[in-house]
């Protein structure tokens, strides 16, 4: 019994060296044809142009992704160069706090390879210490110049904190429990079927985000105030695939506080 599962497993071992090789061989003749190569683009984000960029300029570049993922041009990216480039060190542009919605793939909304950006993803987009910690590694000890909250069209998250199911999990109660402040925010009857209601609560579910993240990481919101990190909002169109930036209406810093420090 133990001598023939051996036997089994050297052979699959066996079939699976020859069909790397294979695969190996099949890109080594693919990388022959300039014609395909030439376009992919190969180069990642380096030290250098991390420094470079600005957090206005952070932001222009994802935007501009997804520009090119609405329109369908999106880059031809040589994936396997950009794996072998990035493996000894990463610095990305952004760090985007998304929902796990299957529909909300974020390297693919905004146009970004390997080593781009970091993505932390939590049904409801919402924040806790983990998710805070690891926002504050990307920004404080990775250097990325933006950081996105971008809910989106639909949310079953939101829609089941409106609808106040239950599924008898404490996890999920947990989890939409941290959705209801936007809930309790917003005006209207407690009705997702009423789609201007439903859209309302999610961007207010994304500034109540980026609220508690101020107010959670002194780390975060200092390096905001000190300009070297620029913290979004963001609502994602599953009509279309658009990225709307939101308006800060009530979190606008600067004008609520009159004792601005100057260091
Ligand atoms: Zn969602």
């Amino acid at each position: 019994m133990k001598k023939s599962f051996s036997l089994l497993f050297i052979s699959l071992l066996a079939l699976f060296v020859i069909s790397c090789n294979q695969s190996e061989q099949q890109s080594d003749s693919n990388t022959e044809s300039p014609v395909l190569t030439s376009t992919k683009v190969k180069t990642v984000m380096t030290k250098q142009m991390q420094d470079a960029l600005t957090p206005d300029a952070a932001l222009k570049d994802l935007l501009e992704g997804n520009q090119r993922y609405v329109s369908g041009n999106m880059e031809n990216r040589d994936l396997n160069a950009q794996i072998s480039a990035t493996t000894n060190g990463q610095f990305p542009k952004a760090v985007i706090l998304a929902c796990i919605d299957s529909r909300v793939p974020v390297e693919y909304i905004f146009d970004q390879g390997v080593g781009d950006v970091f993505v932390a993803r939590v049904a409801g987009n919402i924040e806790d210490k983990d998710l805070l910690g690891s926002m504050e590694y990307g920004v404080a000890v990775a250097g990325s110049k933006v950081l996105m909250v971008m809910g989106h069209e639909n949310c079953g998250a939101v829609k089941s904190a409106i609808k106040q199911v239950d599924v008898g999990s404490i996890n999920v109660d947990n989890l939409l429990a941290q959705i209801e402040p936007a809930i309790q925010n917003v005006e209207g009857e407690r009705n997702y079927k009423d789609k201007a209601y439903f859209d309302h609560v999610i961007k207010e579910n994304v500034s109540q985000t980026i609220a508690d993240i101020r107010k959670n990481s002194h780390i975060l919101s200092n390096l905001e105030k000190e300009g070297k990190v620029k913290i979004v909002g963001a609502y994602y169109s599953l009509t279309d695939g658009k990225v709307t930036l939101l308006d800060e209406h009530n979190h606008d810093h600067g004008h609520s506080h009159d004792h601005d420090h100057k260091h």
